[in-house]
Formats: C-alpha cells, sequence, structure tokens
C-alpha cells in the first residue's frame, strides 16, 4: 500500500518559509508525497478528509503529533557516505598524514559491496539525525544509489572523479553512467552532479572538460575548494592564483549560466531560475574577500563542514563574510572518517556558535539562520529549490518530528533556539520522506538496521585487516 497520503496532526510546526513563523498546534496534509495543506489547527475544519484536489479518494493516515516539533527535513551537504565503516580508524592526525597514511590505503581495499553497506549505515544513522537527503561524493555509486532507493532517502550523489589519475577519464564516463542510469531514479530521489574532487587533484584541462560535460548534459558540480591554507599557498605557487579562481578560469562557475559567463545582474540570488544546476563548494575555509565575491556573484553554494574542518585543524570558514557576499552556505558533515558522527544538528550549532566566538559578538548567525543552513539553504546548495527544504504547499513531504517532552528541552520559550542549541540527534522520534513513514517511533521501517549494522561491522574489520 502506498502510504504517501498523511496528515500530521497537533504537532508544533516550524515552516522555515522564510517568515520565521511557528505554527504552536498545527495539521499538515500530504497527499501523493506532495504537502497540499499546513494551517493551524483551531482553523480546521471537521471536514479534513475532503479531497485537497483530485477527485480520488483521499484516506490519509492519520500520525497524532501532540508534544512534537515538525520542521522540514535536514539537508547534509556534504558526505562521503560509505567512509562509516572507516568511523574512528585514524583519529588526531595532520590531514596529509590521515589522507595518504591511513585512509587511501584502506581505500585501496574497498569492494562494490563496502559501499553499499557503509552507505546503509551512514543512511540508518542520518534518518535517525533528521537528515532526509545528503550529497554524497565517493566511488562505487551504482551501490550508493541502491542504498539511496531501497532506504527511501533523497540524495544527490557524485562519482568523486581524481584528474591526475590514470583513471580519469573512465570515471567521468562512470559519472555519464550514473546520470544515465541514475538521475530521477526512486522516485525522482536520486539525482546525480559531477564531482571533481578537488583543483589540487584535477588540473585546469580536466576541470575545464568537466564543466563542458555538465553543461551538455544539464548536471551541477560538487568540488572540494579551499580547504586548507597549504592547498591554497600550493594552488598561488603553481597557476599564481587562489582555488576559487582556477575553477572560475576552467569555466565551472558560469558552466550553467549559458554560453556566456554569468554577470552580477544574471546572477541576481534572489531571483530564481538564475542557476538551473548548483554549483557545490565543499569547505571555502581559507577564500579571500575576493573568493568570497567571485562565489557570490556566481550564485555558487558552499557546503560548510565545521566539525571535519576543526577535527583535520584545517581552519574555520569565514561564514559571515560568505554570506554577506550572497553566498548560499549549506551544511554539510563531510565522512565520518574526520567527524566522526553524521549528526548535522551538530553541525548547525558549531556554525552558529563559531562565528559568535571568533568575533566576539554573538549576534552572529542566529539560531534561525543556523537551521536555514540545515534546511533550505541545503536545497538550494543541491539544486532543489521549490521542491524541498520548507513546510510549504507544492513541497515534497520530507519531514522530521521532534520529540519535545524531554527535560532537556523543557519549559519551551524559543523552538529555534531549542533545536540549534538543546536539541540532540536523538530526539527525532519519525521521519517522513516523500510521503513516506521511513522511521516511526525510531523504528526505521524501511530496512532492517541491525542487518545493516553487523554486515558493515565485519566489512570494517576486514578493510582494517583486525
Ligand atoms: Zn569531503
Amino acid at each position: 500500500m502506498e502510504m504517501s497520503d498523511l496528515i500530521i496532526r497537533g504537532a508544533a510546526i516550524l515552516p522555515m518559509d522564510g517568515t520565521g513563523r511557528v505554527i504552536d498546534r498545527g495539521e499538515i496534509t500530504i497527499r501523493n508525497g506532495r504537502i497540499v495543506k499546513v494551517e493551524p489547527l483551531r482553523a480546521v475544519a471537521s471536514n479534513h478528509h475532503a479531497p485537497a484536489g483530485g477527485g480520488d479518494e483521499f484516506k490519509p493516515e492519520v500520525i497524532e503529533a501532540s508534544g512534537h516539533l515538525v520542521i522540514p527535513g535536514l539537508i547534509n551537504a556534504h558526505t562521503h557516505a560509505a567512509m562509516t565503516l572507516f568511523r574512528g580508524y585514524a583519529d588526531d592526525l595532520p590531514l596529509k598524514t590521515w589522507l595518504e597514511e591511513r585512509i587511501w590505503p584502506i581505500e585501496a581495499r574497498f569492494e562494490a559491496e563496502d559501499v553499499y553497506f557503509g552507505t546503509m549505515l551512514a543512511i540508518a544513522e542520518m534518518i535517525r539525525g533528521g537528515v532526509t537527503a545528503f550529497a554524497d561524493m565517493y566511488f562505487f555509486m551504482e551501490q550508493a544509489a541502491q542504498a539511496v532507493v531501497e532506504s527511501g532517502i533523497r540524495a544527490s550523489l557524485s562519482r568523486g572523479l581524481i584528474g591526475i589519475l590514470p583513471g580519469a577519464e573512465k570515471a567521468l564516463r562512470e559519472s555519464r553512467e550514473l546520470v544515465d542510469r541514475w538521475r530521477g531514479a526512486g522516485g525522482g530521489r536520486v539525482d546525480v552532479m559531477l564531482g571533481p574532487h578537488a583543483p589540487y587533484t584535477c588540473p585546469p584541462d580536466f576541470l575545464r572538460k568537466v564543466g563542458e560535460e555538465a553543461r551538455r548534459i544539464g548536471c551541477g558540480i560538487h568540488i572540494h575548494l579551499s580547504e586548507t591554507r597549504f592547498e591554497v599557498e600550493e594552488s598561488f605557487r603553481i597557476h599564481g592564483c587562489s582555488p576559487v579562481q582556477v575553477v572560475r578560469a576552467a569555466g565551472l562557475l558560469d558552466a550553467h549560466g549559458g554560453p556566456e559567463p554569468m554577470t552580477a545582474e544574471t546572477a541576481a540570488h534572489d531571483g530564481e531560475g538564475a542557476r538551473p544546476f548548483p554549483f557545490l563548494a565543499a569547505h571555502c575555509v581559507h577564500v579571500s574577500g575576493e573568493d568570497c565575491s567571485i562565489l557570490g556573484r556566481s550564485g555558487a553554494a558552499v557546503a560548510h563542514n565545521p566539525g571535519s574542518n576543526l577535527k583535520l585543524g584545517s581552519g574555520i570558514a569565514p561564514v559571515p563574510m560568505l554570506l554577506r557576499e550572497g553566498v548560499t552556505v549549506a551544511l554539510g558533515t563531510d565522512g565520518a572518517a574526520s567527524n566522526n558522527n553524521l549528526d548535522l544538528l551538530e553541525e548547525a550549532r558549531l556554525a552558529a556558535l563559531l562565528p559568535k566566538g571568533i568575533a566576539e559578538d554573538p549576534t552572529l548567525v542566529p539560531a534561525y539562520q543556523a537551521l536555514e543552513m540545515a534546511t533550505g539553504a541545503g536545497a538550494r546548495a543541491l539544486g532543489w529549490e521549490g521542491r524541498v527544504g520548507r513546510i510549504e504547499p507544492g513541497y515534497r513531504a520530507d519531514l522530521v518530528l521532534f520529540d519535545l517532552e524531554q527535560s532537556h528541552l523543557t519549559p519551551v520559550h524559543d523552538l529555534v533556539a531549542h533545536l540549534v542549541y538543546a536539541a540532540r540527534a536523538g530526539d527525532v522520534r519519525t521521519v517522513i520522506i516523500d510521503g513516506k513513514v521511513v522511521m516511526r517511533d525510531r523504528e526505521i521501517l524501511t530496512f532492517d538496521e541491525t542487518e545493516v549494522r553487523r554486515e558493515a561491522a565485519l566489512r570494517a574489520r576486514r578493510l582494517a585487516g583486525t
């Protein structure tokens, strides 16, 4: 039975629709996976079983949700899902040592099925933490796509491309196959972007080729950019300019604006449709004012990964400056090997706290803005504006129900502050994606989580050789 007709009744609702409003006790009506009505409970008449458009019989499942808070699903805008298998495998090391001596050797032993189970494990953790969509960059992406389809989550998948390796052309071909076979799968839950790993692993010629390909097949670009000080210094040494300027020179920033490079006028950030396909840059820790301005003018989005950047000692991204320049700033966890969890609420808290501490200014990045980064900005960053990221009629029903009846969430003065400063992933009780209940009362319904955990642990031990 298709369970995409639902009514969620009695919960507080944070629509995140730009108005800042909170509905204290409301009702959300979902039909065929789409939100059709959002209203305060007192305004709801007794005829709420009447069809909301269309003549078909409407027999929704009703979820009684008093004592809960409903928000749009959180969007993890940058991760490497299958790296859950390396959680706690290599810590407290410099990025170069961590990557070259620990992560790359163990990744070389990866088999396709490892990616499937590592991704399923990541999905279980993300659903438990209220994440309903993620942007993934890894390899064996057919297995990742399979995991997304089976689990019911939403994702934008990128096959990581290392331009300096001999297999780069083959990897680009695999990206095209991923687009052909998987874009739109799972009832539209699977999206695909091209994933040139970074300017330091992809020479300018290769980046240019990826940009041309993205424009030809009409898809977005997901890349690592300016993560470390060393990367930026090397870029100046080799190319005479910053990594942001390298990707601009390679045409990646205007790859989606048509044949003419975008100008400040054509790239109005608040206008819709200026950039049909996203340019998503992870990190942007070491960016200058000019870099931020270039990113802002081109309509680029940045996935801010404060937890991973702190743990790897990379630094802290200048979020207030990026925001001032009009860059869409979304949030990511990065892989579980450098975080070490996939808890996006934790990232929202860090995104709100770090700028305050650095500038000694508690007014920077208020709670609502941090939550917007984790929801609406995530949707824009992945090119899904108007589809997800809000609780509003016409949007797909990706919703998270938080259990408010807990000591650490009592009393309730401000629900937004609660989410960002007090709530935990464990407070998520029920998760709905594309109108389907994928977790109910903390039980994942779409797959056998215990079996995934068991298999993932076995595979992680084999990979680590223990
Ligand atoms: Zn990453």
